[in-house]
């Protein structure tokens, strides 16, 4: 390609760019939701974290995790004033105590919707949410409305795989992480600081 050619390629492109950039005029809070099988989603919901307290911004995490092992991610977040909200204990994927996980996930999702009925917070991570539905711990219905009702300045990242298609509907960007390769599926064990 010729530089002439190039340069007018490089200007089109240009335009395009700005008259995009000029077409987004709305603000407010957005829902994110990072889904799929592929590795990538938890770590990208703090890497967004990260950045939100890097601005000042005031962040809150629910995390819908299985066992009770330390997170780096809390270890160090924590620390910078982020507000974190563990499903902790006895949270069991077979389902042995029903019972006992119904009400680790409703008491973990309370202080989630008391986020999200509170505009001083500017961004709600809710890590692992989307199993809890499909395993009936908390309402489908619940949860959308409190997304739905959440003040309009707040954003709010839901991670997990299988996302119900009536939280993907209300959702403003959705990522889905594909697998093409994973260690794991190599023999090669998990490590602190990169699986957890
Ligand atoms: P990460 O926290 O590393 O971003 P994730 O949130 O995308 O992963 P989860 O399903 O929440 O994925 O995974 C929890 C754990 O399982 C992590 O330690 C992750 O490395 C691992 N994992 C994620 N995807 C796969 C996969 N396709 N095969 C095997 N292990 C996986
Ligand atoms: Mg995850």
């Amino acid at each position: 390609m010729n530089e002439e050619r190039y340069q007018q390629r490089q200007q089109q492109l240009k335009e395009r760019v700005e008259e995009r950039v000029a077409a987004a005029t709305k603000t407010g809070g957005i829902l994110i939701v990072l889904t799929g099988n592929g590795k990538g989603k938890s770590t990208a919901a703090f890497g967004t974290v990260a950045r939100a307290v890097g601005h000042g911004l005031k962040v809150g995490v629910v995390q819908f995790i299985k066992g009770t092992w330390e997170n780096g991610e809390r270890n160090l977040l924590e620390k910078n004033g982020v507000e974190f909200h563990v499903m902790a204990t006895g949270f069991t994927w077979n389902t042995q105590d029903k019972g006992a996980d119904v009400r680790a996930a409703e008491e973990v999702w309370k202080e989630g919707k008391r986020m999200l009925s509170d505009p001083s917070y500017d961004l709600v991570v809710f890590d692992e949410l989307t199993y809890m539905i499909p395993c009936g711990y908390l309402e489908l219905d619940d949860i959308v409305d409190a997304l739905k009702n959440r003040p309009a300045n707040q954003n709010v990242i839901i991670t997990g795989r299988a996302c119900h298609r009536d939280i993907i509907e209300i959702a403003d960007t959705v990522s889905e992480v594909r697998p093409v390769k994973h260690a794991f599926d190599n023999g090669i064990q998990a490590q602190k600081g990169i699986d957890w």
